[in-house]
């Protein structure tokens, strides 16, 4: 399919970037870019709790919520994937307000609670890029900044950036190429 998927070799693992739809990915954990409710909502949020059915919002209401930039850990129901780690992302308000230190937050306590449950293959969407507004071209940098200071430290061995447009592939493999040149 074109460019995509891509992968890359880079300390402590594999990172891939491919286009599609993140509910549709066997892997380990999906990211779920939740809001602070875990109730459910719109965009990705929408479509897991659509895919996992009913058992994920009934375990999602034991949980109390999540704070802006912390994870939880659920089971991933009717998905292909195992675990749903959901994590609630800054609602970008200008970019002052620190929104790319908790957009860095989420990638890493989404990591550190897969690396704690011994798992190894994650996917994550382009949190917060929907309806929380924050720019793509400011949190593809973030998301893929985070993951390669982590990767070493960690059991994950493979991080999937799961993007819904190509534009957004391209953000993120522009990324990685900066990163790691
Ligand atoms: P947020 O509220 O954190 O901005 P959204 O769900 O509105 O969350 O959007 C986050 C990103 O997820 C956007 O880039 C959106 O295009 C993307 N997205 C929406 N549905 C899916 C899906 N099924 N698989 C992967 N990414 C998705």
């Amino acid at each position: 399919m074109g460019d995509w998927p891509h992968r890359a070799a880079v300390p402590g693992g594999i990172i891939e970037i491919v286009v599609g739809d993140i509910t549709r990915l066997a892997v380990d954990a999906v990211v779920n870019a939740a809001n602070r409710t875990l109730l459910g909502g719109g965009g990705v949020d929408g479509a897991i709790h659509r895919a996992a059915g009913p058992e994920l919002l009934a375990e999602c209401r034991t949980l109390g919520g999540c704070e802006t930039g912390e994870a939880k850990i659920t089971r991933g129901y009717r998905l292909p994937s195992a675990h749903v780690i959901h994590t609630v992302g800054p609602v970008w308000r200008g970019g002052a307000e620190g929104e790319a230190t908790l957009l860095a937050a989420c990638y890493g306590n989404a990591l550190a609670l897969a690396d704690a449950h011994g798992l190894a293959r994650i996917a994550f969407p382009a949190i917060s890029t929907g309806v929380y507004g924050f720019p793509p071209e400011e949190a593809a940098p973030v998301a893929v900044g985070t993951v390669l200071a982590r990767l070493p430290d960690i059991s994950i061995e493979r991080v999937v950036f799961c993007c819904f447009s190509a534009g957004s592939a391209v953000l993120h493999r522009e990324a990685l190429e900066t990163l790691t040149r």
